[in-house]
């Protein structure tokens, strides 16, 4: 089972710090949930656990089963099984969402070792089928001219045929009409297992009616600032953010 460890991590954009003391616990098993008011830095530490480049790292360690995730290149860390969903994902013109899924796939495996077009087409029917999705949509270049509902679909498609061992949801859930937030959610548990790990960064609770997280995180800026369970994301639908700020005799 896989386990993620975030140490005082620091991070910063354009030389604006961003992330800073950020620390985190994942283990196999385990859905995390982070939540927080915008502009604290979700998406940034989600792109910057990717690698993304735009992101420089300052300060602390990410870890995954032991090994450096911040010497890792963007490619490596997919092998090593972290996997990022989207908010906002991009078009690429020319490749169709299967071409760039059975590429996604064969780039996590080892030369020889690729899936067979036969098998991934029967898996890619079958999750699919999971999400409700329409066939000819595989077909489609990818993210072009797809709904905001259809490039999250995608995303929780592209999870679903890699099987990452640690998930990271970016905000999967904004602008999503109940139906597709409960076909998305059906996505996540189908694939929740003592050898996952999930980090879904969310900016409401509602998502958080149908994947039930083990624990659920604040965070403001830049760093986790409150941990509890299911109850507390409650509790900010009902209160909001402020209680939190004053508590922490935060302005903003
Ligand atoms: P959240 O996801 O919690 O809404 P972000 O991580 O997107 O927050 O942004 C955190 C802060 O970093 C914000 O102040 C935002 O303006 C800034 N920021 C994010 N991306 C960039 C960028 N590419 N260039 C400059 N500033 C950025
Ligand atoms: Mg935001
Ligand atoms: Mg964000």
């Amino acid at each position: 089972a896989p386990q993620l460890k975030i140490k005082d991590f620091g991070v910063s954009i354009e030389g604006k710090e961003i992330l800073k003391n950020f620390s985190l616990d994942i283990k196999g098993g385990e859905i995390h949930a982070i939540m927080g008011p915008n502009g604290t830095g979700k998406s940034t530490l989600a792109s910057s656990l990717m690698g993304h480049p735009s992101y420089e790292v300052t300060a602390g360690s990410v870890e995954l089963d032991g090994e450096d995730v911040l010497d890792m290149e963007v490619d490596e860390r997919a092998r090593a099984g972290l996997f990022l969903a989207m908010q906002y994902p991009s078009e690429i013109s020319g490749v169709t969402t299967a071409d760039f899924l059975r590429s996604a796939i064969n780039a996590n495996r080892e030369e020889g070792d690729e899936i067979s077009l036969m098998k991934f087409i029967r898996t890619l029917d079958e999750k699919m089928n999971v999400l409700e999705m329409d066939n000819s949509f595989s077909q489609r270049y990818l993210n072009e001219g797809f709904s905001g509902g259809e490039k999250k679909r995608n995303e929780i498609l592209q999870m679903l045929m890699l099987q990452p061992r640690v998930c990271i949801l970016d905000e999967i859930d904004s602008g999503l009409d109940i139906d597709a937030l409960k076909v998305v959610s059906k996505g996540v548990n189908d694939l929740r297992s003592p050898d996952r790990a999930f980090l879904i960064i969310t900016h409401y609770q509602r998502l958080l009616n149908y994947i039930t997280p083990d624990f659920v995180h604040v965070m403001m800026q830049g760093r986790i600032v409150k941990s509890g369970g299911p109850e507390l994301a409650q509790r900010l639908e009902a209160e909001g953010y402020d209680w939190i700020k004053q508590e922490l005799g935060i302005k903003d």
